[in-house]
């Protein structure tokens, strides 16, 4: 495949001239590892990838894509590839990867390609916490930017709320610094409203002092899924803010990456992590000892540097698909949809998880007016992921996964933007926020990139009009 946009090779080095970072082109060695994503199923075609070293690379190429009439798209991890950077300039964030930490001050500032396993292990070392979400692989800045929900969020709330200021590189490549205080109008939309506005170099975020967690996953047959879920319901309402906590029905592929007696079984897991003292954590889990002796119990006291045990999601890169979107209510009927499509009989469901988080708690309290994010009186976080290696299993996941979502549509309340990718984040991320929001977040757009040259958002902030 051709991109759509060749740039010559003249400008390219003159490009590069002006750079720290390298400039990958389309027939470069390397091109084909630069261009891909975390997420293996998707393809693109940038007109070139720049290897971006600090904040000036960032704005020289921002500045140079206007010049040459290129979109530009940004990739920490490509975890979530929302529009595919075909015949852009991509700027991958990867190397500027610094994260600091302030214990005095329990903040922490973050460059744009971190990932929150580095950010994890530079905090921890300082006896301090951020709220980084499942996988240590995901790049803490877009994960703060579409709203953040980790294992700490019923306690201690959205990672955006954490966020007290970003740098940021607008679309006329202007450096910015934006906080409560400056930029007030960009520093709301980027809580929670996406990086479609201006491109974030990094940004500052407040720490908590976490550093030992009792967690875990219970393992239970799918045949008691129904029951499970039943019991799952009636739990987490007696459960303290302490207790974030979710329930997962997995189909495990029959790989070395699972542990061995789990390889290719349908389980289901009562999944948890308990950021109080860890014996009132265990109190709390024994309702279920009591019901039923598990397959396995999983939980233990350890230390939060170890959180990423609770989900154990795939770190290397992995072909799939994922969607979600916040759940009004745990109706029996939600539950008996979640058993028939999450459940795989024989090969049934395409999904490898299936996955509903209690959210409530800390996120309800945060500022109303002081973020973007739309989410906050949501209590129920539906995530489904399915494994998609070829073209053919991928469009059977998302046909799949859409009838899935069909089903549960009178008790979807909205999208978690965080959740959706590709060309459901494109197109229906609109459906996660409010009109008086949607029509904030245009403003913010038509002010500070009116041409639309940053264009690796949602539909309704980039203004494309193809899928
Ligand atoms: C395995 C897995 C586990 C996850 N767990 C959680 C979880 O527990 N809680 C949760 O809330 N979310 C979770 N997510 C969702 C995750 O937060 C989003 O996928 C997030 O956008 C990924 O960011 P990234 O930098 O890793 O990916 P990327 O694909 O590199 O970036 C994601 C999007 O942000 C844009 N972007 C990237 N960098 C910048 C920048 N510097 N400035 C502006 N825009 C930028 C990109 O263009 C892209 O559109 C998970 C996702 C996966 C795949």
């Amino acid at each position: 495949m051709t991109t759509s946009k060749q740039i010559s090779r003249e400008s390219l080095n003159a490009l590069q001239a002006r750079l720290q970072g390298a400039i990958i082109a389309p027939g470069d060695p390397g091109y084909d590892s630069a261009r891909m994503a975390w997420n293996l199923s998707v393809q693109q075609f940038p007109a070139a990838v720049i290897m971006a070293a600090d904040t000036a690379d960032v704005a020289e190429a921002v500045r140079f894509a206007r010049q040459a009439g290129l979109k530009v798209g940004v990739q920490a991890t490509g975890h979530n590839v929302i529009r595919p950077a075909d015949g852009s300039l991509l700027i991958n964030t990867s190397q500027m990867a610094g994260v600091s930490v302030d214990a005095a001050a329990r903040t922490a500032r973050i460059e744009a390609g971190a990932q929150w396993g580095a950010v994890l292990a530079k905090t921890q070392a300082a006896g301090l916490a951020p709220l980084l979400g499942s996988s240590p692989g995901v790049g803490a800045v877009a994960y703060t930017l579409g709203g953040g929900l980790g294992w700490l969020a019923r306690k201690y709330g959205l990672a955006a709320d954490t966020a007290r200021s970003f740098e940021v590189v607008t679309a006329d490549g202007r450096t910015l610094h934006v906080s409560q205080n400056e930029n007030a109008d960009l520093f709301w939309g980027l809580r929670g409203g996406g990086g479609g506005f201006a491109l974030v170099t990094a940004m500052e975020i407040d720490l908590f002092p976490v550093t030992t967690i009792f967690g875990g996953n219970l393992v239970y047959p799918a045949a008691l899924a129904g029951e499970v879920l039943r019991r799952y319901r009636e739990w987490i309402g007696s459960l303290p803010l302490e207790f974030t906590t979710s329930v997962a029905l997995m189909n495990l592929p029959p790989l070395p990456m699972v542990p061995e007696f789990l390889r290719g079984k349908s389980v289901i897991m009562v999944r948890g992590c308990h950021c109080g003292a860890p014996e009132e954590g265990q109190a709390l889990l024994q309702p279920w000892l009591d019901w039923q002796a598990p397959v396995a119990n999983l939980f233990h006291p350890m230390p939060f540097s170890d959180v990423a045990q609770v989900s154990n999601d795939p770190h290397d890169p992995v072909p799939g698909h994922t969607t979600g979107a916040w759940l009004r209510d745990l109706s029996d009927s939600v539950l008996d949809t979640l058993v028939e499509y999450g459940v795989s009989n024989n090969g049934s469901s395409p999904l490898v998880s299936t996955e509903v988080r209690h959210v409530a708690g800390a996120m309800a309290s945060g500022d109303r007016n002081a973020a973007a994010f739309p989410g906050r009186d949501q209590s129920f976080l539906l995530g489904a992921v399915g494994m998609a290696p070829t073209p053919e299993l991928h469009a059977r996941v998302v046909a799949f996964s859409n009838t899935f979502k069909r089903a549960l549509q009178p008790h979807i309340s909205g999208l978690y933007v965080n959740f959706v990718e590709g060309q459901e984040a494109r197109e229906a991320a609109a459906d996660s926020y409010p009109p008086e929001t949607l029509q904030r977040l245009a403003a913010l757009k038509a002010q500070y990139d009116p041409d639309h040259l940053l264009d690796y958002s949602y539909q309704f902030i980039t203004g494309h009009d193809v899928a």
